[in-house]
């Protein structure tokens, strides 16, 4: 496994944004790439394009607000960008850089024909009627209009984000053109050209990634317990597919708060109670605990599906879980990251573990460009190749290069871009 045991202290959570992190990554992976494409690295460090817009709205008031939105088009070697577009208060240029750099990777370990970008707007969503919601998206998708495009780069859902503002984003940008052009955006509604399958996507790459990695270790899905972060889009399907293979989901938690149940928490009906009460407590047989107790529940696999910087140096010592599986986009820290590795934890690295997602939705931009749409059973089919083969391919590099799933993933992505990189050379 790889070199580490003590944790330096540049690695200090309170000192490291989502950036520095993805920073400290590609530093961790550069002894391993290839050497003639070591020349290129620094490309890897240097988001191509960023742009940062004002998103100015009138409120039901009357009165005018102003928002921070950002578009990063991290690398476009292997294509046109792909990532999403998050709606949160914390939304930075430094986060936003870093899913965008995130989405090249992952794009590249599946294999997809993307580079990397990811788009946001420092705003709690929360905090606005439907109508400012809508108005919000048309002005941000007027905005980032000179980025974006289905040759160009391709914007879907992230936290806080859904069919219906992907359906505004499309409706924005073909009032543009003057044409419908539905392949501009992925994550759409099923009669605007969405695809089936998509809802669910990530959170099926979570449980197909994880069932791989359960198999290799020779732990069995049927009884296994299973603890998830998030219970939005990726957690709550994650957590429903696990529970219909016969683990038991133990442990929620979600922004509202944490419930256990030793026998299993009834998914289904969690998802209802959330959704009629707003919370996830007050539903019988689901006891709440403290949120800090959610990390040392005793569980087989923990998935992380809410945000980032979850597991750190202040809990990772404290998870029991056997494998880690990163729903969410960097939910460990560096830091946390060399407390599992010394705990001989096995992490599912982001890059590998949610790009069910990008991959249904690349599955998506095809039929909308070609106009020809597929059953669900068809992309369920070729959605879980594609994991599978991912898995595979960096458990193998993983196992015979001595390092962890998130180096080797790394290895392979940050290899794919490189090479199209070198391959492409520079211009002029
Ligand atoms: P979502 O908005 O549907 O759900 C987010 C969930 O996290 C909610 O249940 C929310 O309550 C919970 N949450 C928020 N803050 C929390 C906190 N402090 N503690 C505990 N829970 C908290 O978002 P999503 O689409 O499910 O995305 C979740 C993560 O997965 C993000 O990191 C996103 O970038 C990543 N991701 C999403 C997709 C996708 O297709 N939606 C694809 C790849 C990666």
């Amino acid at each position: 496994m790889d070199n580490t045991s003590k944790i330096p202290s540049y690695l200090s959570r309170e000192r490291l944004g989502p950036w520095e992190t993805y920073l400290v990554q590609i530093d961790r992976v550069e002894p391993y790439l290839e050497k003639s494409l070591l020349p290129w690295v620094e490309t890897l460090t240097r988001p191509k394009r960023t742009l940062i817009v004002d998103v100015p709205i009138r409120l039901d008031s009357g009165e005018i607000a102003h928002f921070e939105g950002y578009r990063v088009q991290h690398n476009l070697s292997r294509g046109p960008g792909k990532g999403g577009i998050r709606y949160h208060p914390d939304v930075t240029l430094s986060e936003v850089m870093a899913l965008s750099a995130w989405m090249t990777i992952k794009n590249a370990v599946v294999n997809v024909p993307y580079g990397g970008a990811k788009g946001g707007i420092r705003v709690n969503p929360k905090n606005l009627t439907l109508a400012e919601l809508e108005r919000l998206t048309r002005r941000y998708a007027s905005e980032i209009n000179i980025m974006i495009g289905p040759e160009k780069d391709i914007p879907a859902p992230d936290i806080n984000t859904n069919e219906q503002i992907m359906a505004w984003f499309m409706d924005t940008y073909s009032m543009n053109q003057g044409k419908t052009t539905t392949g501009v955006v992925t994550g759409k509604p099923l009669s605007l050209g969405g695809s089936l399958g998509r809802p669910d996507a990530t959170g099926r790459g979570v449980f197909i990634t994880t069932v791989e990695a359960a198999r290799h270790l020779g732990i069995p899905i049927a009884g296994a317990k299973v603890a998830v972060q998030g219970f939005g889009n990726v957690g709550e399907a994650a957590a429903r597919l696990f529970a219909e293979a016969g683990a038991k989901v133990v442990a929620v938690q979600d922004e509202t708060g944490t419930v256990f149940n030793a026998a299993g928490l009834d998914v289904r009906r969690l998802k209802r109670h959330r959704h009629e009460t707003g919370s996830l407590g007050g539903m019988a047989e689901a006891e709440s605990i403290d949120n800090q107790d959610f990390w040392a529940c005793e569980v087989d696999i923990l998935i992380a599906a809410a945000l980032e910087n979850q597991i750190t140096e202040d809990n990772a010592g404290r998870i029991r879980a056997r494998i880690v599986t990163e729903g969410a986009n960097g939910p460990t820290t560096p830091a946390a990251d060399l407390i599992l590795q010394a705990r001989n934890i096995l992490v599912i690295p982001d890059v590998l573990a949610n790009a069910g997602g990008v991959t249904v939705s690349y599955f998506e931009w095809v039929q909308d460009i070609s106009a020809f749409f597929w059953s669900e059973d068809e992309i369920n089919q070729r959605l879980d190749k594609i994991m599978r083969d991912a898995f595979n391919a960096v458990w193998a590099s993983a196992e015979s290069k001595g390092i962890l799933l998130r180096t080797a993933a790394f290895v392979l992505g940050c290899e794919r871009v490189l090479l199209a990189r070198k391959l492409r050379g520079l211009y002029p």
